[in-house]
């Protein structure tokens, strides 16, 4: 079986590495150069305190792999489990992570539920009196994704993809209600498969397969301060769900900080957006942690930040189908992409291989839910 897997991103590149190890003879066509897409600018967040199934399932399902990937793929992805922290403003909120938690337990997610004494010990920044609940998993983490990237790259041509950087794909060819193959400019590559996995160009690439799906390139930018009070490299990853607050610790006892602010969020070109940091965002993100935490002030000072794009559904679950006979997607992950590639590309491959996932239940991440109305709720999100 032939596939072409469009996009070398973590989830392409993980897609054609699991679908060659199934025995596909595979081609991975990238337009620029590996992992330059969302990849490289994401936090590298690897958590598995989602409050749907089917994301804490795919992060399970991915854990298996972050967890041994330096056996596996001989890279050593700098893994720091130093664990995430979600904190709740309200009594609303904080029965919902009450539901969270008891799914996430169900599933075999140590997640603990903590009152705002016992998070403050986790996160001793934390201004306590502000928040009623929270949530903890000390097995929460991050890594660089870059070397992530590396890993799978090398192992996917060890494994036989032809992996081809600086090759465009032009248009999908069909043959009938099939899809078939792609042009390139650099000529046409025939495929039993052709795996969309484009992340913000997604939907583009959708079209060009005469598909209409909902993915769209929004901006999501990171800042990294320079606290007034370091922040000690086992503090979590901490999230205000009220107002969308992150940050995490960055090495020397900077922070990585950020969230969407705006209630505007507009559609952006992906390939005409402005990839440096916004001052004012900045200064609007250090000023909503000081809030909240007692590690920034007026005196803490961003050092630099960049932006990237976050693939978005309308309900921030990717969309994971074979979406028309021989065009199988794999897209749309919002700010979970990085984390859930390992699951996801063995799913792709599953998909391809045996026309069904046995992974992960993927029928909840069906395109079709828009349509019917079942789309996902995904509380969880920065
Ligand atoms: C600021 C920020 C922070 C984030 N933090 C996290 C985090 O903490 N944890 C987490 O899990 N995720 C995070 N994410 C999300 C994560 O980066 C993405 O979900 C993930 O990288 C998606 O990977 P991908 O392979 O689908 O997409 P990409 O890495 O974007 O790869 C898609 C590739 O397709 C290529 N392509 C597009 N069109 C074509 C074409 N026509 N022909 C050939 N190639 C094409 C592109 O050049 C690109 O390289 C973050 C994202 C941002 C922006």
């Amino acid at each position: 079986m032939d596939a072409v897997v469009v996009g070398g991103g973590i989830v392409g590149l993980s897609s054609a590495y699991s679908l060659a190890q199934a025995g596909a003879d595979v081609t991975l066509l990238e337009k620029g150069s590996l992992g330059m897409g969302s990849t490289a600018r994401s936090a590298g967040g690897i958590r598995s305190q989602f409050s749907t199934r089917v994301n804490v399932e795919l992060s399970v399902a991915s854990r298996a792999v972050w967890d041994d990937f330096a056996e596996r793929f001989g890279v050593d992805i700098a893994y720091r489990k130093s664990g995430y922290l979600f904190v709740a403003r309200t009594e609303a909120t904080a029965e919902r992570f009450r539901e969270d938690v008891a799914m996430q337990n169900d599933l075999g997610v140590d997640t603990e539920y903590l009152d705002p004494a016992t998070a403050r010990e986790r996160c001793p920044g934390l201004i306590d009196d502000r928040f009623v609940a929270a949530t903890y998993n000390g097995a929460d983490g991050f890594a660089d994704p870059n070397l992530a990237v590396q890993g799978y790259a090398e192992a996917a041509r060890e494994a036989g993809v032809d992996v081809r950087t600086g090759t465009a794909v032009t248009d999908v060819r069909t043959d009938g209600d099939a899809v078939t193959g792609v042009d390139t400019d650099d000529g046409r590559i025939d495929g039993t498969f052709v795996v969309n996995a484009a992340g913000a160009w997604a939907g583009e690439v959708a079209e060009l397969a005469g598909v209409d799906l909902p993915i769209a390139p929004r901006r999501r930018q990171i800042a990294v301060v320079e606290p007034t009070r370091s922040v000690p490299e086992d503090v979590p990853l901490t999230i205000d769900l009220q107002t969308g607050s992150y940050f995490r610790p960055e090495r020397d006892g900077a922070a990585l900080v950020g969230g969407q602010f705006d209630e505007a969020d507009p559609d952006v070109d992906p390939d005409a957006y402005s990839e440096s940091l916004d001052i004012d965002w900045a200064a609007t993100a250090v000023e909503r942690a000081a809030d909240w935490t007692t590690y920034f002030d007026g005196d803490s000072r961003i050092r630099r930040g960049w932006a990237g794009l976050y693939a978005v559904t309308p309900d921030h679950h990717p969309i994971v189908e074979e979406t028309r006979p021989g065009l199988v997607t794999a897209a749309g992950f919002s700010g979970h992409g990085f984390q859930h590639a390992p699951a996801t590309g063995q799913i792709v491959a599953e998909l391809c291989v045996d026309g069904a996932a046995s992974l992960v239940d993927v029928d909840p991440l069906s395109s079709r839910r828009f349509e019917d109305g079942e789309a996902l709720v995904e509380r969880n999100v920065a």
